[in-house]
């Protein structure tokens, strides 16, 4: 008799719990639905912005058939400069989508890491220098690691294009690499002298499309998914990112990767 009591009070208490673990799920897939809803409705809304500028400048050049020359040509640069910008955002939603799918299309080789940062910044040079801000790279040691190499340069020149863009442009500007390892990780430091970012965005600027000052960034040319590209890519090698900001003064940003790859 006392043994069926206990039966029936554990079976009570399973019953919660299952119904429970229902909500859960349910509240889950409810908070996949809205966030995909919230994706598609901003990848359109973004998409969109550039072809109503566009259509907007083509309509006016129409309605003048007499406009000069020199009309012409600047309405016909801006709208190159608006079909850039649709470009950039469709290349970086399939980047995104890319790091999004399965880890199935992972393509994992041993590299190094220095030569692979090199790189980067030799190509970011030209930037650098049109914006008048010094590039620094300190390695302090050889580093070879597990990465694949298109999703790790993708995190990598994500940070170091903003630690640019985002920069002074008085000609005293700075962003500082570097590069240090430890038995198990390497690390990986991008410092800036830049505008900083509010405490209130510090939680918000890995989302798809956040951008701290819409205007400001429009006029930069972000797309606000560099650091969403980022970030999956430093979680897809196993690592971790951390930014420390202060405004006015400039922004940190710290990655930390697993020299080894684990499945
Ligand atoms: P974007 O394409 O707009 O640069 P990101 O996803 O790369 O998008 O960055 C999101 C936002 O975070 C940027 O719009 C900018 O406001 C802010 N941000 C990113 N990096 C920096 C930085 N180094 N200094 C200041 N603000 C930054």
């Amino acid at each position: 008799y006392h043994g069926e009591e206990t039966l029936q009070v554990n079976n009570f208490t399973e019953t919660i719990e299952i119904s429970e673990k229902f909500n859960e799920f349910f509240a889950k897939m409810k908070l996949m639905n809205d966030s995909r809803e919230e994706f598609v409705s901003n990848v359109s809304h973004e998409l969109k912005t550039p072809l109503t500028s566009i259509k907007v400048l083509a309509d006016s050049i129409n309605s003048m058939p007499d406009a000069p020359l020199e009309m012409y040509q600047e309405f016909m640069g801006d709208i190159t400069n608006e079909i850039d910008r649709e470009t950039k955002i469709i290349n970086d939603l399939l980047s995104l989508v890319r790091m999004d799918k399965s880890s199935s299309d992972v393509n994992i080789e041993n590299l190094n890491i220095n030569e692979l940062v090199e790189q980067i910044l030799k190509r970011l040079q030209p930037i650098a220098d049109k914006q008048k801000v010094a590039l620094v790279l300190e390695s302090f040691r050889p580093i070879m690691a597990d990465v694949d190499e298109v999703k790790i340069t993708l995190a990598i020149t994500n940070l170091i294009e903003n630690a640019i863009k985002y920069n002074r442009n008085d000609g005293e500007g700075w962003v500082h690499i570097s590069l240090n390892a430890d038995h198990q990780y390497f690390y990986l430091k991008v410092e800036d002298s830049g505008m900083g970012i509010p405490e209130e965005s510090l939680d918000h600027i890995y989302e798809r499309f956040y951008r701290v000052d819409k205007s400001h960034s429009r006029e930069i040319g972000g797309t606000g998914l560099g650091l969403a590209i980022t970030r999956n890519a430093v979680l897809m090698h196993r690592g971790a990112i951390k930014v420390y900001s202060v405004l006015g003064e400039g922004t940190t940003f710290d990655v930390r990767i697993p020299l080894k790859f684990i499945v």
